[in-house]
């Protein structure tokens, strides 16, 4: 992957913005960047900058497939019905889950949400027949929704508010040495501060996320209307924390958050607790929160491993390590959590939670 001179570019366009108007919002920083990274680019694989749970193995996008197709079935397998997947990456988790899902009788409307022009062109080989939007404000309304969205909370923009000395502030991008650089905003956030992180000690930074609240918001009021199940899997602490958890991986690395802005991915851990807060306010139903590891072993991924490993006993070393880098705690089976949620009229209780 070479690092074009476009997204370059974006660097000196952040300063100049900053040169003339003042440090801008973490939030700004976060989106351009991403948005200029993602659209210009495949991201995934040995050769790119990470892999997920869907590119390790096939078994992953299988049992969530299986998941979706069995509440399906114990709502009274209402048609029409929509697969929607926010961020779909290459579409292996789609390929696999409809797979799998098929095999009961479900076969919905596919719809991506995907911001990304490279990431369309490869979804459209992948899977037939999707639909793509912009947003999630385009889904269709005329029956229930199966959401799925593996890793795309993690890269929505956050904001960080931080406790100096006279009070709270929010962290600015803004320039040192002509250098993009973490800076004081000069406005007073007290009153954007939850007032049990008031009196929090000077340094204390917390991370916010008003387009993942607002994009769950949007989901959650769609479950209540129309019906359907959510799974969103992502990596992030059960509850609340502060500290900024903002990271940049460049090529399996990481990398200072202001070194390739265009050119390397910005993540945030996910706020899981304000999202199923977000969700239930909204009139979704919180299914529960689990481990990724917990929740694929109670959906029997080591049935499924061992049914490929008989089927070919020369990759039972392969299948080994996809199992451990999916379910091992010091792997992605402890930090990567699984939040599961319904609608209205739909089951309360699901596998795995
Ligand atoms: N779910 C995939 C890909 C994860 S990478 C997997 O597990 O392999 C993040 C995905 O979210 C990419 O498809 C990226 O283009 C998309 N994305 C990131 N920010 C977005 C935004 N604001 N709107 C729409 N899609 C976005």
């Amino acid at each position: 992957m070479n690092d074009n001179s476009r997204a370059d570019d974006l660097g000196e366009t952040f300063k100049r913005l900053i040169r003339e108007n003042g440090p801008i919002s973490l939030a700004q920083y976060m989106g351009e960047s991403n948005a200029r990274y993602y659209t210009s680019r495949n991201p995934l694989g040995d050769d790119g900058d990470f892999i997920t749970a869907p590119e390790v193995s096939q078994v992953f996008g299988e049992l969530i497939g299986l998941w979706l197709a069995d509440i399906w079935v114990r709502a009274g397998t209402p048609e029409p019905v929509h697969y929607v997947e926010l961020g779909p990456g290459r579409g292996t988790l789609a390929s696999d889950a409809l797979r799998a899902a098929e095999r009961y009788g479900l076969k919905p409307q596919v719809h991506f949400v995907e911001g990304s022009e490279a990431l369309k062109q490869i979804q459209r080989g992948t899977v037939r027949g999707v639909t793509h939007h912009a947003d999630v404000t385009t889904l269709p309304d005329d029956g229930p929704l199966l959401i799925v969205a593996n890793e795309f909370f993690d890269a929505l923009p956050v904001r960080q508010l931080l406790r100096a000395a006279e009070g709270w502030c929010e962290r600015m991008v803004g320039l040192e040495s002509d250098k993009l650089a973490f800076v004081f905003g000069d406005k007073p956030m007290d009153a954007a501060v939850p007032q049990s992180w008031r009196q929090a000690s000077q340094g204390t930074i917390i991370e916010t996320s008003p387009a993942s609240a607002a994009i769950m918001s949007e989901l959650a009021d769609r479950l209540a209307a129309q019906g359907g199940a959510a799974l969103v899997i992502d990596y992030g602490p059960r509850e609340g924390r502060s500290g900024s958890t903002l990271q940049a991986i460049k090529g399996h690395q990481k990398v200072d958050v202001f070194s390739h802005p265009g050119n390397m991915d910005l993540t945030a851990h996910v706020d899981f607790e304000t999202l199923a807060k977000v969700a239930q306010r909204q009139g979704a139903q919180v299914l529960g929160l689990q481990m990724q590891g917990d929740w694929l072993t109670a959906l029997g991924i080591d049935m499924r491993m061992e049914a490929l490993k008989r089927r070919a006993p020369g990759q039972a070393e392969t299948f080994k390590r996809q199992h451990d880098r999916l379910v091992a705690e010091d792997q992605m089976g402890l930090l990567f959590k699984v939040l599961g949620l319904s609608g209205k009229d739909w089951p309360e209780e699901a596998p795995g939670f």
